[in-house]
């Protein structure tokens, strides 16, 4: 196979991206895809509606969204943030719109627009995208990569980008090569973990509500009785558990919160736009109405159908009384369930249903303004494979363009020598 100047293993967003910035500076640039297409993850994002990036996330707040690994991201952010890659696909005909939690999707509101712009940029500029061709190792010699090893050979370079991704959702083709490559080049990689994924839950009720979907809840975690973080949005019942956006973006912190031990709960906020004297005030005006009616009556003024029962028994009330008679201690023990409803997390789901790959290439092993691994002269990484992760919102999309962009271009420039 022809040798090039640089190498880019995965065409998923990161390798996609960084083809584009490489092959920019005249760089002969090959990606090289295990699969059959390029960005087949990229297809399914935001469902299907790609949630590119988060308006507002820039050099000075990255520790609100990533906490401490996110001072790596700042000379990433500061070289090309949100606003860059809306201008980069708007320039290129595809606008987008800001919707609820300042995500950012393209206006066409179809994540195939992403995929093909960024296929079509990288062709015009001359890259060589070769699917169906898994790489199996890379090559090294006297500390630099000397090529990519095929089925059909070794591919030669000056410079080569690793941008496999995480191991999440490996059917997309995403199966964790990058750490092992990584590892066997001796660079570090911080174990790799679930994140963003449905919570396993011990309440056999909760399995009962399969389906049920509660918009404008908050969730709490909550360990040894401390509260920890919470969320508020949308989630929902699984067969096995909670998923739905809040969820997912509290599964990472429930992780480490279960790996600590202790006593890990979550509880579910019914009502979060009263507070618990406000809650008691509208119970007692509700029951000064219903009066002749049962508890049950009462409940479905305050609660979805399938809650009701859940409820009922987490508040120790009898669905069936009359309200007549209902007691002081009855009243507060609903408002204390209504705005606490626990729920015991057991633990994850797998990789199979992550969104994101916590963990990864160990930031201490790269520098941040090339994504070059310090050990090796000409190795850089890019996207996902690093031991980088936000929440849900379009952050680690965003993660991807500038790594992706930084590792581009500093490799472009150290193949031209
Ligand atoms: C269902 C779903 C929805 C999501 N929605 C959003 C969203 O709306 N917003 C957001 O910001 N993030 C979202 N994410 C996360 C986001 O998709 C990832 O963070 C992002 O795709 C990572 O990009 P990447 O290029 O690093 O890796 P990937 O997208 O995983 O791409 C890696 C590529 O490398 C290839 N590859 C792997 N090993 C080899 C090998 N040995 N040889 C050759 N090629 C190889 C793979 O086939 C793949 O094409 C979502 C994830 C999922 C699963």
């Amino acid at each position: 196979m022809d040798s090039f100047d640089i190498v880019i293993i995965g065409a998923g967003p990161a390798g996609l991206f960084a083809a584009c910035q490489a092959a920019r500076l005249q760089a002969r640039t090959v990606l090289l895809e295990s699969g059959d297409e390029a960005g087949r993850k990229l297809l399914l994002t935001g469902k299907g509606r790609c949630n590119f990036t988060q308006e507002g996330l820039s050099a000075q707040n990255l520790q609100e969204a990533f906490g401490p690994k996110g001072r790596f991201l700042h000379s990433g952010l500061a070289a090309f943030g949100p606003e860059a890659i809306r201008r980069f696909f708007d320039e290129r005909g595809l606008p987008s719109v800001v919707e609820r939690g300042k995500r950012v999707f393209p206006a066409r509101g179809d994540a195939r627009s992403v995929r093909d712009l960024l296929l079509s940029e990288a062709s015009k500029r001359g890259v060589r995208l070769l699917t169906r061709c898994p790489v199996r190792a890379l090559a090294a010699e006297g500390g630099a990569i000397v090529a990519a090893e095929t089925d059909s050979g070794p591919v030669r370079g000056k410079a080569f980008i690793v941008a496999t991704g995480g191991c999440s959702y490996p059917r997309t083709g995403s199966t964790g090569d990058g750490f092992r490559w990584a590892r066997d080049l001796a660079i570090d990689v911080v174990p790799p973990r679930p994140s963003i994924v449905p919570i396993r839950t011990a309440e056999p009720w909760s399995h009962g509500l399969n389906g049920q979907i509660l918009k404008n809840v908050g969730l709490t975690l909550v360990r040894n009785g401390r509260r920890l973080e919470d969320r508020f949005g949308e989630m929902q019942f699984t067969p096995f558990g909670v998923s739905g956006p809040i969820a997912m973006d509290l599964s990472r912190a429930v992780g480490t919160a279960l790996e600590k031990g202790g006593t890990v709960r979550l509880a579910i906020d019914l009502k979060p736009a009263l507070n618990a004297e406000k809650l008691e005030a509208r119970i007692q005006r509700d029951l000064d109405k219903l009066r002749r009616r049962p508890v049950g009556a009462l409940l479905a003024g305050l609660l979805p159908r399938a809650l009701i029962s859940p409820v009922a028994q987490e508040a120790g009330l009898e669905k069936e009384k009359p309200l007549q008679g209902f007691t002081r201690e009855e009243r507060k023990n609903l408002v204390a369930t209504l705005k606490e409803l626990p729920l015991t997390p057991t633990g994850l789901l797998g990789f199979d249903w992550a969104l994101v790959t916590a963990g990864g290439v160990s930031l201490k092993a790269l520098d941040p303004r090339t994504l070059r691994a310090k050990a090796w002269r000409n190795l850089h990484f890019a996207g996902e494979v690093i031991d980088l992760d936000g929440p849900t919102g379009g952050y680690n999309l965003q993660i991807c363009w500038s790594t992706a962009y930084l590792a581009g271009l500093a490799a472009a420039r150290s193949a031209r020598g």
